[in-house]
């Protein structure tokens, strides 16, 4: 498993993900939906640890949003305040066509999560053919942008590395294994070791675990050598059970914590664009 060896070579990169697409202000107060909101937030995370920000945005109720004008605006609040790594979704909303899945694209972001197929989401099917991939990745390297797959399940790593082939995602591959999707792989720590045994060393790969098991998925990963690890309330309201988490910050500065803990330090967002290859801020 990549990073196992080198633990000092490999400080942990946490991503943010301050608001995503479902979680409202009635599960807890602090979502932020506004772009000032949002930035806000990223900023304190981005403070308490956090090298990269996984943006979605809302319409002024809270709706998930496709409008390009709210990435701009956030995007471009958060790089006037900070140097955190700005990363879109691709994957929207359940039901959004390929069109409002590439809105944030507009922001001009320097990562993209990308999905490499469906699953079902709950109640509703949230589906990626591979000709929306193929679209949604021409997408993002036309605007020099970097993508991370999103792999809800061991077959989504799998279909990675055939798009790779296939000269559709470039080398490197990066990959977020997303845990605990009703419908999709579950938030266990058998489930992430097939995930981790899934993905080739060398690969650079964070974990993102939904849910009440967070935390507990989130520590595994660490010791996996995972690269990176997602917090945020895109993921899970609580920090800790029964008790709301008052901020995005709040979560990111508890795995900080627990990592450094375990004797892992966290990464900046120079040494993560390092790790990741990124190109330099100063280039955009
Ligand atoms: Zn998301």
């Amino acid at each position: 498993m990549s990073g196992e060896t080198d633990w000092a070579a490999n400080p942990l990169i946490i991503t943010v993900a301050p608001t995503g697409a479902e979680v409202t202000r009635e599960q807890n107060p602090a979502v932020p939906y506004t772009p000032s909101e949002i930035a806000e937030e990223t900023v304190a995370a981005h403070g308490a640890g956090a090298s990269i920000v996984h943006l979605h945005v809302r319409e002024p109720d809270g709706t998930p949003s496709a409008d390009p004008a709210l990435f701009k605006e956030t995007i471009g609040q958060i790089r006037d305040r900070c140097d955190v790594i700005t990363m879109v979704t691709t994957g929207g909303a359940v039901g959004m066509s390929t069109a409002e899945r590439a809105a944030g694209l507009d922001g001009d972001p320097e990562m993209a999560g990308i999905e490499v197929g469906s699953i079902n989401y709950g109640d509703d099917v949230f589906i990626t053919s591979a000709s929306e991939t193929r679209e949604l990745s021409a997408a993002i390297r036309e605007r020099g942008v970097t993508p991370e797959v999103e792999a809800f399940e061991v077959s989504h790593v799998e279909s990675a590395f055939r798009f790779q082939a296939e000269g559709i995602l470039e080398d490197p591959i990066r990959i977020n294994a997303v845990l605990g999707v009703p419908g999709g792989l579950g938030a266990t720590i058998r489930n992430l070791s097939s995930m981790a045994a899934a993905i080739p060393p060398g690969t650079r790969w964070s974990v993102t675990a939904i849910g009440r098991a967070q935390r507990r998925i989130l520590a595994a990963a660490i010791l996996f050598g995972a690269s990176g690890v997602r917090v945020g309330l895109e993921d899970n309201v609580y920090l800790e059970k029964g008790r709301l988490a008052v901020s995005n910050a709040e979560l990111v500065a508890q795995i900080r914590e627990l990592a450094e803990g375990l004797g892992r330090t966290v990464a900046t967002p120079t040494e993560a664009r390092r790790l990741l290859q990124l190109s330099p801020a100063v280039d955009r």
